[in-house]
């Protein structure tokens, strides 16, 4: 939710372009708006007067450009155009705003679909000393970054695949995964992003397993 106290200002701003990395799912590069922290927000329109939509920056503090990552819901007012969307054309973006982000603390980061946005862009900023990354998806393509993830993280990324199974992947849902592990360190913290279902899970699986409620931090999409 955009953040009622707070008159969000929206800034006329160049798309620098348009990557599609998988089935309905981009890439967007444009103009940055200013500094954040890794795992903030930022407000997108296309369209000015028409509420924007919220959405994590993807890309590094210390990129000179700004980047989200979004799924085209089908019937949704923006994502349809904002896939348009090419090189030169004009977004409407606020400044960041948030608190949900990264520290060089010990942490999982557990994300479903887009919710992985925060988590490369905290990679990208450098947080990723003691991190243990969980991505759900219903497909194989859905694990977006997993050619940095990866190489990087090591057995320390879990692909958790509900739909289909591959090599290396874990075949289930990530909050079926969570219920299985047998020790989850009490002293790191936990961030979860994404759907509400998930979150609401993962957080109940955290908290049944000893998890105290203020070492998890979580960002719910919709
Ligand atoms: C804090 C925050 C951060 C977010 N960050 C991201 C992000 O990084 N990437 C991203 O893709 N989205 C993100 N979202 C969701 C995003 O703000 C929009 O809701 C989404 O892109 C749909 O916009 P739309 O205008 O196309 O659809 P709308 O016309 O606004 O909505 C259509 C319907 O689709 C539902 N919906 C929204 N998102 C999804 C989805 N992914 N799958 C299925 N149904 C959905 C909505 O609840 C609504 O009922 C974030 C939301 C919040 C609150």
């Amino acid at each position: 939710m955009i953040p009622d106290n707070e008159q969000v200002v929206l800034h006329k701003k160049k798309v620098i372009s348009n990557r599609k990395i998988a089935p309905g799912v981009f890439y967007l590069t444009f103009e940055k708006t200013g500094s954040f922290k890794a795992g903030q927000t930022v407000a997108v329109g296309v369209v000015p007067g028409i509420e924007p939509r919220l959405y994590s920056i993807a890309s590094g503090e210390k990129e000179r450009e700004m980047s989200i990552l979004f799924i085209v819901v089908p019937g949704g007012f923006l994502t349809p155009r904002m896939a348009e969307l090419v090189k030169g054309d004009t977004v409407f973006v606020s400044g960041a705003f948030g608190t949900f982000y990264g520290t060089k603390e010990p942490a999982y980061w557990i994300a479903s679909g887009t919710g992985i946005a925060p988590y490369h862009s905290m990679y990208l900023s450098g947080l990723t000393q003691n991190k243990i990354l969980i991505h759900g998806g219903r497909k194989l393509d859905s694990f977006y970054f997993n050619n940095q993830f990866q190489p990087f993280f090591k057995e320390h990324y879990i692909r958790c695949c509900s739909q289909e199974s591959g090599d290396g992947v874990y075949e289930g849902r990530l909050t079926h995964y969570l219920r299985e592990q047998q020790h989850l360190p009490p002293d790191y913290k936990y961030y979860l992003c994404g759907s509400s279902e998930m979150v609401v899970e993962a957080r109940d699986i955290l908290i049944e397993k000893g998890i105290a409620f203020d070492n998890i931090f979580a960002e719910i999409y919709f």
